[in-house]
């Protein structure tokens, strides 16, 4: 699918993108033009029904990676009197509680293991142990490890509470079934380069629009100002600061391609797909998971390093590389991992010939699996 000599990217974002999508920037648009203005309204349109939040919710997209857009959230979202509930379970999660440092805001953490997705026991069990508790920011699928956590069961648990649920959906958004109707989430956030298969430089926060009214002049940071983003954009119809114009065009392109593919049900079949084969195919190899298959969602599989002293990932991953796939390092705090993305516009024989080239290496590096 990728163009002859460019490798095939299997990392979760920046991902292979198709031709139509890099195509789609081969042309400069100003900020003013009302083309490129109704461009963004679209996407954003599209980007609220994607989740069913036809009625209550709100798109504001925002200029940056993904963590940008996490930061503003919740900048603008939780009051400086909040307190807001952490489950860890990954270094996704550890940037949330950062971000809150960063704002000195209160927050309680929930440590898990990597493995270990949070339960709605817990969450309700940390509710009922700390009545400051007002919101709670999970992450939804936790890349560093590949790992799901059951986001209808915590928002469940969050609408009984009371609680504000704030979700980081960035590698989950378009892959994974998410409803937003009377779910009890506030808010949802992702970016172009992920499971849309945009080009990575536009984040956005699908958020309810009664929560994000009561948020004026809360953030503490003008630029990430999810409020007045909103407003200034309600009001003029244009991004406020210059927009990322090719990103916003080639995700345009990305979300025809999205639905002409059949939307989420079919995106996340596809990568059902993309990572059955490569976790046959690795298994065969030799190589172990990490996860349990019950909590391993369809976007990226860590898998165990070999134990073979000839292992080294950095040469693995250039001779990889040169067999023209990229795989990722891994990000795990305890034990020696890589990892393998199974998004971006790549199907099942991209990943069977992946895996090809990963055993050819293997051979070629002299290096023993089991
Ligand atoms: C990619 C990702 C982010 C954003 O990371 P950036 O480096 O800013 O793109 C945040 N959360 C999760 C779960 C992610 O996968």
């Amino acid at each position: 699918m990728n163009s002859a000599n460019d490798p095939i990217l299997l990392t979760p974002g920046p991902l292979t993108t198709s031709s139509r999508t890099r195509e789609a920037m081969l042309r400069d648009w100003g900020s003013w033009d009302a083309a490129f203005n109704r461009m963004t309204h679209s996407v954003c349109a599209e980007l609220v029904n994607i989740v069913h939040g036809e009625t209550d919710y709100v798109c504001v997209p925002l200029q940056g990676s993904g963590t940008f857009a996490v930061e503003a959230a919740i900048g603008t979202l939780v009051p400086r009197q909040g307190c807001v509930l952490v489950p860890n379970n990954g270094a996704y999660c550890a940037r949330l509680i950062r971000i809150l440092q960063r704002m000195g805001l209160a927050y309680v953490e929930l440590a898990l293991r990597e493995d270990q997705p949070v339960s709605a026991a817990a969450v309700e069990d940390a509710f009922n142990r700390d009545s400051r508790i007002s919101h709670v920011a999970l992450v939804h699928l936790e890349t560093s490890a590949g790992l799901l956590n059951p986001l209808d069961d915590i928002a469940a648990v969050c609408q009984r509470h009371g609680r504000r649920l704030i979700v980081d959906a960035m590698s989950s958004f378009g892959a994974l079934p998410i409803d937003l109707r009377q779910s009890g989430i506030d808010a949802l956030i992702s970016a172009s380069g992920k499971c849309l298969e945009g080009v990575p430089g536009m984040g956005f926060v699908i958020v309810r629009r009664s929560e994000l009214e009561q948020s004026e002049g809360r953030s503490p940071s003008l630029a990430l100002d999810l409020h007045d983003q909103y407003v200034y954009m309600q009001k003029t119809t244009q991004w406020r600061f210059t927009p990322p114009t090719h990103v916003v065009a080639a995700l345009r392109e990305a979300l025809d391609q999205f639905m002409a593919e059949g939307g989420q049900p079919a995106r996340g079949a596809r990568y059902t797909r993309n990572c059955a084969t490569l976790v046959s195919g690795m298994k065969a190899l030799g190589f172990e998971p990490f996860l349990q298959a019950e909590v391993q969602a369809p976007v990226i599989v860590t898998f165990h390093a070999p134990r073979d002293p000839a292992w080294n990932f950095a040469h693995f991953y250039s001779a990889v590389r040169d067999e023209g796939y990229v795989l990722y390092p891994g990000k795990l705090t305890q034990v020696e991992t890589f990892r393998v993305g199974c998004i971006g516009a790549i199907d099942a024989d991209d990943l069977r010939n992946a895996v090809a080239a990963i055993d050819r290496t293997l051979v070629r590096l002299g290096i023993r699996v089991r």
